[in-house]
Parts: C-alpha cells; structure tokens; sequence
C-alpha cells in the first residue's frame, strides 16, 4: 500500500510500526456552530482509508478529536448569552449527526480538548523541564528554535520565518524571548472558561491539545497523522515540535493531508455568499451522496463543488444503488438457485474488477479509480444477470458490488428500520392468531420480525422480544 507522506513529499510503501495495527489519529473540527461542506471532507477521505485499512486486516485504532475550548467558540457563547460548554456540547451532538448521516464511523476515541487539561499540563510542564518552553507572566511559550527540525514538515525555513515575522507585533505577545515562540499555555480573561495551572488560571493552545490527546491515546509513536492541508503549517509543524522535543521519538511516521474544497471554483467563505453545511446541502440530497461527490476526486487534490457535479455525483451514485436493488430483485425471484459451470467462471472474471478497485486504493486511496472499477462492475453484471441465470450468480454479483461499496462507506442496501410500535402491535396480533389456532400466520409473523432482526421468546410472563 502506497502513501503519499508531506513529511517526504513522496508516495512510500506503507510499513506500520507494529505488524497488522494502524494507530492513526486525525484533527477534529473546532465546535463553534454546524460543520459546512469543506469539514466534511476530512472526514469523509479519513473514514475511507481508515475502512480501506481494516478490509486490507488491519486493526485500526482511529483518534479524532473535538476542539472544544478556543476563541470562537467564547465569542458564540458571549454573542448567545451562553455557556462556553453549551455551545460547544450543542455542536458536538449535531456533528455527530452529520457524521452519521455522511456514514462517517465513530472514531475509537473521539476525545475532547477539555477533558484531557491534565495531560496538557504535564506535557507542557516536561517541555518547560527540559529547556523547551518558558513562562512569562502566566503565559507560556514554545521555544521555537530550540527545536533543531522546526519546518521539516512544511518545508519553511526557519529564518524566512523570523524576517517575516519580524514585521508583526502581537499585541499581548511582548514578553516572547522570539517572534516564533509559540503559545502552549494562556492566562483566562474575564469571564472566559479557565483551569488551574502551575502558570496562570487559563486554557491550553489549540497545538498542545492534538500532541496530549494523540500521545494519550495511541503513544509517543503513531503511523499515520491527518487533516486539511491547511493544518500543515503552523498545526502540525508545531504538533511535531511539541510532540517530538517531549517524547525524545519521531511523532509520527506518515503526515496526510486532503486538497481544499472550493465552491464554482472559489474559496468557500460567508462573506462571498457561497458557503453551505452539511446541514444546507442534506435538505436537498441524502448525505451520502455528498460523501459520493467527495470520493469521485483525489484527496489531495482540490474538489470543485458546484450543483451539476452534485447531479453527477447523484446520478452515478444511483446507477450502483439500482444495479443493487435490482440484483436483489433477481436473487428473490429467479427459479435457478445454484450456480452453473459458465457461471462460475464468469464470477471469477468479475474478481478482475475488485484487483482494480484495490490497485487503485492501494496507490495512495485513488478512490476516483476505485469508483471506476466499481461502475465497471456494475455494468458487467447489468449485462451478465438475465431471467435465465441463477439465484446464486446474481446473488454472488449483488455481494461483490456490496462489499466495495461498503469500503467506500456507501451503504447500498438500507436496511429497514422497525420501530418498538410496530413490533409490539405483530407480537399482538400473533397472540391473537395464536388464540385463534391460526398458526400459519403466528409462524409468519415470527418469520417476518426475524427477517427484520428481532428474536421472539414465549416466557411465562408471556413474549419477550430483543434485536438479534
Ligand atoms: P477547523 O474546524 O477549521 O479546524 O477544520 C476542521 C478540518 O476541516 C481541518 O482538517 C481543516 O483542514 C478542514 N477544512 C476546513 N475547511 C476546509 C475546506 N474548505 N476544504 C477541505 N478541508 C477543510
Ligand atoms: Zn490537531
């Protein structure tokens, strides 16, 4: 499997620090109000290598953070008139609903910034220790050029960086001993959420928090670091500084990170008028096929969103789901149920389009080419399925499509919901038929829950049910 890594600007053969186990953790959003369409896009890339991960066997452990203290998200409290906490609970909880609906997995941890102060503390507290960072006047401050790799990762050279931060004085950042130090630890302001330190009454910087929540929950070493190439620098730069002066190890062995996406070819932003969330674009279109729109370009490199390439994204998205649904179809209803010699062989003709779909993830996670073999696939057994095949071929086909798309995180067949009402009022009327000595449709109403996954069990208190 090849990775691009920005750490070398190469693609490299992807060699996990442990055999079998990928720990990967990726910055998560700032929660300050509803995620728009570019958030989305780490998440959707991210959750896509992370399934292509474990279908290739490997055990993923995926971190994703919330930042849930920060500038902005103060600024939403005090404009509301509320909590920092209820602002950043709020859109935590609706995040989480756009990442449902986008199929985007839990992470294995999804920590938040807030609850992980301590760590953040100690960390800073070995960084002042060992010469790295310093206090002055309650804030406290990276050491900058202490740190001998200071720009391996965005390439920036360090005294570039001094002239051109020469020019720009922040007011409240006298007391730095360089311009390039950077902010570990903050004192509070008035009326601005704060925690007890060794320093001052303040919060962490938004950098200290990924390098605590990274090391906490995968170790000082992990395979894979992501986000929006945007975090490249100063983010991860500084991420690297923190982590690697701390924990005396390379942080982390391969940095990814997902191209921009733009809106009819310019910068998402409100003032331009051309800004969406999740939320705007899930009233006109199901979730997935923005997830589907996001996938049909390379990750690295920029996506255009624009409403035909919605439409396009919509259309190619059906033609899978109806070659789903229709294969379903078949299976259900055709006479023949084994396999016969020719289609067999056919079958194995079709593993031609999985290797393509898995070269193509294989070369950096090319999910455009993956998307071909898929389509590719789909028309093969358009063409292939007919009234005289098999229930097994088609069956066999359905599956293949199904297992591909799943790597992609497209769900084709939706399953269907039953809600507590329905099942009770069944489990009625099969008591009733019971009564009625109608056993026949006692036993279908049993087969027809089961078929739904739920399991009926006749106790002496009378039927119990539970989801299998
Ligand atoms: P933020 O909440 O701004 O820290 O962003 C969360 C994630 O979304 C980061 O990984 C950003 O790089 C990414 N991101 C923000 N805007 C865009 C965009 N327009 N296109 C792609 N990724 C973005
Ligand atoms: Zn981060």
């Amino acid at each position: 499997m090849k990775i691009y890594n920005t750490l070398t600007r190469k693609k490299e053969e992807f060699v996990p620090i442990e055999e079998g186990k990928v720990r990967m953790y990726v910055c998560g959003p700032t929660v300050y109000n509803l995620i728009h369409i570019g958030n989305a896009r780490p998440m959707i890339v991210f959750d896509t290598v992370r399934r292509y991960m474990e279908y290739a066997g490997y055990e993923v452990k995926y971190v994703s953070n919330f930042t849930d203290v920060d500038d902005k998200i103060i600024k939403a409290a005090l404009d509301e008139g509320v909590t920092a906490e209820e602002i950043s609970k709020r859109y935590i909880g609706e995040c989480k609903k756009d990442m449902k609906a986008l199929n985007v997995r839990e992470a294995t941890k999804h920590p938040l910034a807030t609850e992980e102060i301590e760590g953040m503390i100690e960390m800073i507290s070995s960084l002042v220790e060992k010469g790295y960072a310093y206090d002055s006047n309650g804030t406290v401050y990276f050491r900058t050029r202490k740190f001998k790799d200071y720009g391996k990762l965005s390439k920036k050279n360090i005294d570039d960086l001094e002239a051109g931060h020469r020019e720009i004085k922040v007011a409240g950042e006298e007391n730095k001993e360089d311009p390039l130090d950077f902010v570990l630890w903050k004192p509070k302001k008035e009326g601005e959420p704060f925690w007890e330190s060794p320093w001052s009454e303040g919060r962490p910087g938004w950098h200290i928090e990924c390098s605590v929540m990274s090391k906490k929950y995968l170790g000082d070493q992990i395979d894979i670091h992501a986000g929006g190439e945007d975090l490249i620098f100063p983010h991860h730069e500084n991420e690297i500084a923190q982590s690697e002066a701390a924990n005396g190890v390379e942080f982390s062995k391969y940095w990814m990170h997902n191209g921009f996406l733009n809106i009819d070819n310019k910068k998402m932003s409100k003032s331009l008028g051309n800004f969406f969330t999740v939320r705007d674009i899930s009233e006109k279109y199901d979730l997935q096929v923005l997830r589907f729109f996001m996938l049909s370009a390379h990750y690295r490199s920029p996506i255009n969103f624009s409403a035909e390439l919605m439409e396009a994204a919509k259309n190619g998205l059906d033609r899978i789901l109806t070659a789903v649904a229709n294969l379903k179809h078949m299976e259900d209803h055709l006479t023949e149920s084994s396999l016969k010699e020719e289609e067999k062989e056919k079958l194995e003709k079709a593993d031609e389009f999985v290797v393509k779909f898995k070269n193509a993830m294989e070369d950096d996670f090319n999910t455009a080419d993956a998307i071909s073999a898929v389509f590719e696939l789909v028309k093969y057994a358009n063409v292939n399925v007919t009234e005289s095949s098999s229930k097994e071929f088609a069956k066999g086909l359905k599956e293949l499509i199904i297992t591909l798309s799943d790597v992609l995180g497209i769900i084709t067949e939706k399953q269907e919901e039953i809600l507590d009402d329905e099942i009770e009022s069944l489990i009625e009327e099969r008591q009733t038929a019971r009564k009625t000595k109608n056993f026949a449709r006692a036993d279908e109403i049993r087969n027809e829950l089961l078929a739904k996954g739920i399991i009926l069990e006749d106790t002496r208190e009378g039927v119990k049910w539970k989801k299998a």
